[in-house]
């Protein structure tokens, strides 16, 4: 069997095992690496080549954002990864880094049950990594910390442990005060502050593929001092090796990011603002995948081969070929035509895809980005005015 096939077959399995889903975003200022650590991540995974990696860009999918050099499009990934014996999906969807698409942004982290935060480590944070991890706060979702371009700090500004260590410390003292701030109870008594000790934070150089965290460290034996005098030495393919990004970072994703099922009953009361007495509320908190139908819309891309499809959470019931489904917003229903989800930055048929789960969907021609889809009439996730002609808000 082709790798491809037994990565479907592996992600078909893992779809029905909501303990084992882990759906999150990577929230980052413009330029601290997210797409970059994005295709490493999913070389390190095998779902992309690993010499294709940082040149593919994969999540870089709409022409415009190739042309302008950011990220626009909540394009949307899938992974496995094992960790501790275990198999797990990750299911990844982009926000994007641009300051101007904040409501974009809000509507991803409704998704997800987890915000890696990404932070250059010579910029340190930045205005635009205050937003986005507020937002995700806002939408009750757990971070976690991993500051990127490491090798800067050795190569560049030639900083010995010392400097980096204060260096690393002010972004992550930085980035718990924003938690704080935002989230006093969930940092208070949930332990959502993010720390080096807990395994909450990771340090690395996704251009360069390697990472380390506390729990790497007592796993590999490769530290800091090790990291120096590698990056010092040109031994980074060495480093890769040793303490590979994908494994670090997936692994902290695996263990401190909340499965579905833990995650759905806090988050559907804060992104859902319908009645939570209903047994609709119910099937959305506890992942009822025999339960009615409730899909939220991230994103709409264009597909050449299959059109135009729909990505976002399923909360609640199973999404399959033929179900007819109501849209908020607009009168009558669509019927679904494909149900599948990404892979690398395929899109992969499947026959259904179950709560906990984010899907890509064909045939909901009045679907936009931010509609809810149910098999039942329902309070929208958010309401959205349906807008025929563009409307020019800026000149
Ligand atoms: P995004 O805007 O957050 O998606 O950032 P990109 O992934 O496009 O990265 C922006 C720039 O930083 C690119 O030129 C990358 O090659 C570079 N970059 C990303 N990660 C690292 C890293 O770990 N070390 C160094 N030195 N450069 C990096």
């Amino acid at each position: 069997m082709g790798r491809r096939k037994k990565i479907v077959e592996q992600c078909e399995r893992l779809m029905d095992q909501p303990e084992q889903i882990r759906n999150i975003a990577i929230a980052a200022h413009i330029d601290h690496g997210k797409t970059t650590l994005t295709d490493n991540l999913l070389a390190g995974a095998g779902m992309i080549s690993e010499d294709l990696a940082g040149e593919q860009l994969a999540m870089d999918t709409e022409e415009d954002e190739q042309e302008r050099g950011i990220t626009i499009d909540a394009a949307n990934v899938s992974m496995t990864h094992n960790y501790q014996d275990k198999d797990y999906l990750i299911n990844l969807i982009d926000t994007p880094g641009h300051v101007d698409f904040g409501g974009d942004v809000t509507r991803a982290m409704r998704a997800v049950d987890g915000a890696l935060v990404v932070v250059d480590a010579v910029e340190g944070t930045m205005p635009q990594t205050e937003t986005v991890v507020r937002q995700a706060l806002r939408e009750n979702v757990k971070p976690a910390l991993f500051i990127n371009k490491v090798d800067r700090l050795i190569n560049e500004l030639q900083e010995g442990p010392e400097e980096m260590q204060e260096r690393l410390q002010e972004v992550i003292r930085d980035v718990n005060e924003l938690i704080r701030g935002m989230a006093e109870e969930r940092y208070e008594e949930d332990n959502w502050k993010v720390s080096v000790q807990d395994g909450t934070v990771a340090f690395g150089s996704a251009l360069y593929n390697w990472a380390i965290s506390a729990p790497s460290m007592a796993e590999t034996g490769i530290d800091f001092g090790d990291v120096i005098e590698m990056e010092r030495n040109d031994k980074r393919a060495e480093l890769h090796k040793q303490s590979p990004l994908s494994d670090v970072v997936l692994d902290m994703v695996a263990e401190h990011f909340p499965n579905p099922v833990d995650a759905q009953p806090d988050r559907i009361p804060t992104v859902w603002r319908g009645d939570d007495s209903t047994q609709l509320a119910e099937d959305m908190q506890m992942v009822n995948k025999d339960g009615e139908v409730v899909f939220m819309v991230t994103d709409i891309s264009m597909d050449p081969h299959a059109g135009e499809i729909a990505t976002g959470r399923v909360f609640s019931g199973t999404l399959r070929e033929g179900q007819e489904l109501y849209v908020s917003g607009t009168a009558g229903k669509n019927r679904l035509q494909s149900v599948g989800v990404f892979m690398g930055g395929e899109r992969e048929e499947v026959d259904s895809v179950p709560a906990g789960n984010v899907a890509s969907v064909t045939g909901l021609k009045d679907a936009i980005a931010g509609s809810t889809v149910s098999s039942v009439e329902m309070t929208p996730f958010e309401s959205i005015e349906h807008i025929s002609e563009p409307v020019i808000t800026k000149s």
